[in-house]
């Protein structure tokens, strides 16, 4: 394994973390339920800590708040706490009074059974929440908690564009922030900017949904025979991973794995001796780059995410759930663009809030049917199974 400066903190973390959002779940459809299989969870999270991962990211809100418990169980034994770094998340969302963000940071303490964090994020900053975040002075309250030794570093996640991550990111002395990012995302998402950004800050960079939720494991026909022309052979999840290792200002990259084969493929990839910072030579990233122009001749709705047709007066998050859809086309699997329209719906911008005005359709310069699209996504892409 290999590990990696954390930005300015001193410490060094394994390349390798280990989401705990996609822990082995017991599936039951007809009841609406997906709780996770501990003895399996806690099985995976303990391989990884004893065969070189020390980098664990969950959340509040993961797994239907289980998570975080699932893994100060899983690490309670053996000492194994105290050889990694945990890294967790309140979302804006659940911090409605004041009181709220200590309440719920002291349930987090007790249920991954520690003292503290490494890092405490404030989980999936949005544009639209970004304001409010400052106003409602919740920095000032996680620095409060740092003075008194609950936490040791202050992070955020971010989905969204590289415009309001910029943003967020100047605002402050992060310890560290998590961003989306894959081959596919380098003009997508925070960008490949961010990268760029974030270190030239010193500020630790973590790397989330590497493989886009699993979409780039099992490419369609046309594109797994481009990486079979190719005369260097990795597989296709191999790829992905080598595209960040090869950024030096990424610090880990978390993947979420789920079982036990999938860890142990991992721990492989990332322990080769040139999966190291420089690794893609230009032919590499020249694959890379037909690769993604040929996922993207999957994508169904011609949107370019110029936000002409925003802002929508009901506030439906147009650009943002044809993003999502085109997703779920280009790869086959609506599982990962299906969550992240949890978080659209949970903020009021899903597409049912469509009141069919027009105004936006007016707008756009694709002649996009927008009202008409947007339903077609709606029906695709509702039905999370948290
Ligand atoms: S048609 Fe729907 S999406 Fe478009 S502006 Fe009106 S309410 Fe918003
Ligand atoms: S105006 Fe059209 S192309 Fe531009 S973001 Fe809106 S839907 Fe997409």
């Amino acid at each position: 394994m290999h590990y990696r400066m954390y930005g300015k903190t001193g410490f060094q973390v394994s390349a390798l973390g280990l989401g705990c959002m996609r822990l082995p779940r017991i599936i039951n459809e007809e009841q609406g339920e997906a709780p996770v299989d501990r003895e399996k969870a806690y099985e995976l999270i303990r391989y990884a800590a004893d065969n070189g991962v020390n980098y664990f990211d969950t959340a509040f809100g993961y797994h239907g708040t289980t998570s975080e418990a699932i893994l100060g169980e899983a690490l309670a034994e053996e000492a194994r706490r105290e050889k990694v770094k945990i890294v967790t998340k309140q979302p804006f969302a659940e911090m409605k009074t004041q009181g709220d963000i200590r309440r719920n940071l002291e349930s987090t303490l007790k249920k991954l059974r520690t003292d503290y964090i490494d890092v405490y994020l404030i989980h999936n900053i949005q544009r639209s929440t970004w304001e409010n975040i400052k106003k409602r002075k919740i920095i000032e309250e996680y620095e409060q908690f740092r003075s008194e030794g609950l936490i040791r570093g202050i992070g955020f996640s971010y989905h969204g564009q590289y415009p309001a991550f910029k943003a967020v990111l100047d605002f402050y002395d992060w310890t560290m922030c998590q961003i989306q990012q894959n081959f596919m995302d380098v003009e997508n998402e925070a960008t490949e900017e961010a990268i760029r950004q974030a270190g030239k800050k010193g500020c630790a960079l973590v790397i989330m949904e590497p493989l886009r939720g699993g979409s780039l494991t099992t490419p369609p026909p046309a594109i797994q025979a481009l990486y079979g022309e190719y005369p260097v052979q990795h597989s296709p999840v191999e790829w992905s991973f080598r595209h960040l290792l090869n950024y030096p200002e990424v610090s880990t990259i978390l993947s979420g794995m789920t079982t036990l084969d999938q860890l142990k493929e991992n721990i492989a990839i990332f322990s080769k001796a040139d999966a190291v910072p420089g690794c893609l030579s230009p032919d590499d990233q020249s694959l890379l780059a037909r690769i993604r122009s040929a996922y993207n001749t999957y994508q169904n709705i011609p949107c370019t995410k110029c936000e002409y047709c925003m802002p929508c007066p009901n506030g439906v998050e147009i650009p943002n759930i044809f993003s999502l859809y085109n997703e779920g086309s280009m790869f086959g699997n609506f599982n990962q663009p299906r969550r992240g329209y949890m978080f659209t719906t949970r903020f009021g911008h899903s597409a049912d809030k469509c009141v069919k005005c027009g105004l936006c359709e007016q707008k756009c310069p694709q002649h996009i049917e927008i009202i008409k699209q947007l339903s077609t996504a709606h029906e695709s892409l509702k039905g999370w199974l948290e």
